[in-house]
């Protein structure tokens, strides 16, 4: 059977075999490398690490990446003309990608009103975290069962290059911290896929694209990284290590206890020196 293709998205539409760190935030883990697209699932052909090759799929990648950064804010309204500048694009594409993004659940469509960024609320939060768990639960279980040695390197990989990324959180500040962070999330959502990249389901991966990017959006908010991010190290390796060990029942075991910590993490008042943000509108 043929593996599904690594669908993880690069921010700047390019990839590259990056050694050890250096070019923070485009290297891929080797994943995509793998294995080649399927000939099915709802992206087939067109992998997510791969530039959009419509306007439409251009803008609303762009639209995607400024809603998950917190660029557009929660709630804001979106004017058509604004993003039509902004992007380089006209009224056709941005609508186009404005449905797109409204169905991953980062617009709201208003009646007679247009566009708004969706709103933040930790209801939500807990829902899409509880969702995600379900999904990479039953993914990493097929992975461990399916994944060969190929799958096994791609996840030590990972687990190493994450672990790079936390040591770059330390002590970062200004832009040096946005880019670590960024770093970061780039990585976390590589281990993550890695562990579930041998499921042999690219509608599973389909959807932990579009619920990594709700979380991704929530952490972005309200974590301050260099401290939360070194708090999961531990996790991380004890999953990488259960998953190695084709332990499916502590692999899945572990999960579960990440996605309930990292929900309670999110929605924990931070004290008004380490709040990045305010409360969900
Ligand atoms: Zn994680």
């Amino acid at each position: 059977m043929t593996k599904p293709a690594k669908l993880r998205r690069d921010e700047a539409g390019t990839s590259s075999e990056a050694g050890d760190g250096s070019g923070m935030g485009t290297e891929t883990t080797g994943v995509s490398a793998l294995s080649a697209s399927p000939p099915w699932g709802p992206r087939a052909g067109t992998p997510r690490d791969q530039k959009p090759r419509t306007l439409a799929g251009q803008a609303a990648e762009r639209l995607r990446q400024d809603i998950i950064r917190n660029r557009l804010h929660p709630g804001e309204r979106l004017t058509i003309e604004k993003l039509m500048r902004s992007y380089g694009v006209g009224t056709s594409p941005l609508r186009e990608a404005l449905f797109q993004v409204a169905g991953d659940g980062l617009v709201r469509v208003e009646d007679h009103k247009g566009f708004i960024v969706a709103p933040l609320n930790f209801d939500e939060m807990r829902d899409v975290s509880s969702l995600r768990a379900y999904l990479e639960m039953n993914a990493i279980r097929r992975s461990i069962e399916n994944g060969g040695d190929d799958w096994e390197t791609s996840v030590l990989t990972a687990e190493h290059r994450l672990t790079k990324a936390e040591t770059r959180l330390e002590g970062a500040v200004g832009d040096e911290l946005i880019l670590a962070e960024d770093e970061w999330e780039h990585r976390h959502r590589d281990f993550h896929y890695a562990l579930c990249s041998a499921c042999g389901s690219p509608w599973l991966l389909h959807f932990f694209d579009a619920l990594y990017d709700q979380l991704e959006r929530y952490r972005r908010h309200f974590w301050r990284y260099e401290e939360r991010a070194r708090g999961a190290h531990a996790q991380h390796e004890q999953i990488k290590e259960a998953a190695l060990a084709r332990d499916a029942d502590r692999a899945v075991e572990l999960l579960a206890e990440h996605f309930r910590e990292q929900a309670d993490l999110t929605v924990t008042p931070a004290s008004p020196t380490q709040s990045k943000r305010n409360s969900p509108r």
